[in-house]
């Protein structure tokens, strides 16, 4: 019999693309939506995917309990998906209470209502390597300690430990998937990846002439979303929840996404990049770069694209769009 599913956060990067692997699994996929006046955009990304007509859309935002019990109620999920979020580290600052209220409570209300609703549903929650923070090892896996240094960070690690303590407390399949940075065409403008491969695309075209960045040496794990939805739903068919980091086991600086971003489109980064105050944080997480060893040995997940592949997929669905708009 079809499965289903509901995601929240289905209108995200990584809504889309894990609403399209559902899909093509033969799921039926629900997807929560908060209310804007601007409903006409809210798929963009479904759209780019060209599911937006195949999700049914439901009404909700996930600080509202009482909205999240009904839908939870309507839909009768098999799984549940709570990617919703406050999910921009560097805005977390300026809003740290809507962060916690989303992105921390969120998780106690997404939860609450599955436990009561339809407490047979697997649930995956949308934990981060940003939890490691101020890393305490090297390379991070399941077992580092954690150190969050962001408004944004702490929130996570709320929504992580009580997803931890629901299964072990009223032994829902509650599993956290702690996802390292992952990007795609889909990545919102505000991240760095994609500020970068959509400033090259311009720059390209002749639409500007500079862009300027914050903290060139920061050092991430990147891997692309349409790999990492994989593993979210390798997490929810294991027989019993648990936690798993997802990352590539590889590491860049955010200069040499620069330099490859700009390759990408024939053009040298060191003419265009400018570094601006206004793009460092208050804290800053230096490094990130995870040990995926235990997705790899229990799951059998891999990443599969590389970073610099993925670097010249997103350029070239730039410049198209940039082309298209001409
Ligand atoms: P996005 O920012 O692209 O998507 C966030 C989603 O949450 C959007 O659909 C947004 O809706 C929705 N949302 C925000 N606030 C609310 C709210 N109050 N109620 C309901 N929905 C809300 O994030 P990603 O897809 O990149 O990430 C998915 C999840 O994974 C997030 O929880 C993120 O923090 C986490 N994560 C992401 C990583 C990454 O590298 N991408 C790494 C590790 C964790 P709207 O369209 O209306 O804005
Ligand atoms: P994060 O790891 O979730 O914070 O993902 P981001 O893509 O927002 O940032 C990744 C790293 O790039 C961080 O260390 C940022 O400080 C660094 N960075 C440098 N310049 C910029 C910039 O202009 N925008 C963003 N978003 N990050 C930048």
């Amino acid at each position: 019999m079809a499965r289903t599913a509901l995601i929240t956060g289905v209108t995200g990067q990584d809504g889309a693309y894990l609403s399209k692997l559902l899909l093509e699994k033969g799921y039926t996929v629900h997807g929560l939506v908060r209310r804007s006046s601007h409903s006409e955009v809210h798929a963009h990304r479904l759209q780019w995917l060209g599911i937006e007509n195949d999700v049914q859309y439901h009404d909700g935002n996930l600080i509202d309990l009482s909205g999240l019990i009904r839908t939870v109620r309507e839909v009768k999920p098999d799984e549940v998906y709570n990617l919703a979020a406050q999910s921009f580290v560097k805005s977390s600052w300026q809003q740290p209470i809507l962060t916690s209220q989303v992105t921390a409570n969120g998780v106690a209300n997404i939860l609450e209502a599955v436990r009561l609703e339809a407490p047979e549903a697997r649930f995956y929650q949308a934990s981060s390597s940003e939890m490691f923070g101020m890393i305490q090892e090297p390379q991070q896996s399941e077992k580092t300690p954690f150190y969050p240094r962001s408004p944004y960070a702490v929130a996570k690690l709320y929504g992580h430990w009580l997803t931890v303590n629901y299964r072990e407390s009223f032994g829902l399949h509650a599993s956290s998937g702690i996802l390292f940075n992952h990007e795609s065409p889909l990545r919102g403008l505000e991240f760095v990846t994609r500020k970068v491969t959509d400033a090259a695309a311009r720059i390209k075209l002749g639409l500007a002439k500079t862009v300027q960045l914050g903290n060139l040496d920061a050092k991430r794990d990147w891997g692309h979303a349409r790999d990492y939805v994989k593993a979210m739903w390798m997490m929810l068919q294991q027989p019993a929840s648990d936690d798993y980091v997802v990352a590539t086991g590889t590491m860049y600086t955010v200069r040499e996404l620069c330099r490859l971003a700009f390759e990408a489109a024939e053009l040298n980064y060191e003419d265009h990049v400018e570094v601006a105050e206004a793009f460092m944080r208050p804290a800053e997480v230096d490094v990130l770069f995870g040990n995926p060893a235990k997705a790899v040995a229990q799951l059998g997940w891999k990443a599969e694209t590389t970073f610099p592949d993925m670097i010249a997929e997103m350029v070239q669905a730039d410049l198209e769009r940039h082309r298209r708009r001409l």
